[in-house]
């Protein structure tokens, strides 16, 4: 029987290790079981490496949590912070559940690490979030209507963000939180802020709109979108 060598299998679908990631991740993702990478990771994961802006969508289970949490790991751990105390990233999610979920997989990823993750959900307990806060976290989780009360109160600044994640951009926009997330944008507004913005679909009316507002000179990747 033929042995194929190996080669002709690994040119055929792409490894994490492929990218240009930081070996403790690669770890942390052997730990999860995950080894290869879903077709909006293998897009949307040089995307993030290379500092641009990216509007991308794909549909539900298809694996974008990754597709942006790699490379903002990886953003964190090869550059030097723009600041000390502001949160290097933040992610906003539209329900306290998503954000739970996706904080989860953060957890995993920077248990390897040196960086701080902190949540800040709505409902939770005020001035608890205000002293986490105060601690300076690398990275935040949060619901755009409580994030936006904390900058309103000064319990962050946002000057030094390096990348502004939107998840669930078109559930956001229906639950209502355009205006916190242009308050939230114009608090981070400085020219080397990497935004990327991920959705399940992208015929929400109001998505080009913000998408035109936060993003600048996007790269798009939409995976199984029909034209
Ligand atoms: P989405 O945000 O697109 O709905 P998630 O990021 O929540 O999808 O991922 C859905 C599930 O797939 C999660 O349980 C996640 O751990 C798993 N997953 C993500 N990427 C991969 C991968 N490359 N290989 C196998 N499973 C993956
Ligand atoms: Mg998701």
């Amino acid at each position: 029987m033929y042995n194929a060598p190996l080669s002709i299998f690994r040119s055929t679908a792409l490894q994490f290790s492929d990218f240009s990631l930081d070996k403790r991740l690669l770890t942390s993702l052997e730990h999860m079981g995950i080894d290869t990478p879903t077709e909006i990771q293998t897009q949307s994961i040089p995307v993030g490496l290379s500092g641009r802006d990216l509007m991308a969508s794909s549909k539900t289970g298809s694996g974008k949590t990754l597709a942006f949490l790699l490379p903002a790991m990886q953003r964190v751990i090869a550059t030097k912070a723009l600041s000390k105390r502001d949160p290097r990233v933040l992610i906003l999610l539209p329900t306290r559940e998503l954000a739970t979920q996706v904080y989860s997989q953060l957890r995993l990823l920077v248990a390897n690490t040196q960086y701080k993750a902190i949540k800040i959900l709505g409902g939770e307990n005020f001035n608890d979030q205000a002293k986490a806060l105060a601690r300076d976290p690398h990275f935040v989780v949060a619901t755009p209507g409580r994030l936006a009360d904390h900058l309103a109160q000064r319990h962050l600044y946002l000057n030094g963000l390096e990348l502004l994640i939107l998840d669930e951009a078109d559930r956001m926009l229906d639950l209502g939180f355009a205006e916190q997330l242009r308050a939230i944008n114009q608090a981070a507004d400085h020219k080397r802020r990497q935004t990327l913005m991920f959705s399940a679909t992208l015929d929400h009316g109001q998505i080009n709109e913000i998408a035109a507002e936060l993003l600048k000179e996007p790269e798009h990747v939409a995976i199984g979108a029909s034209h």
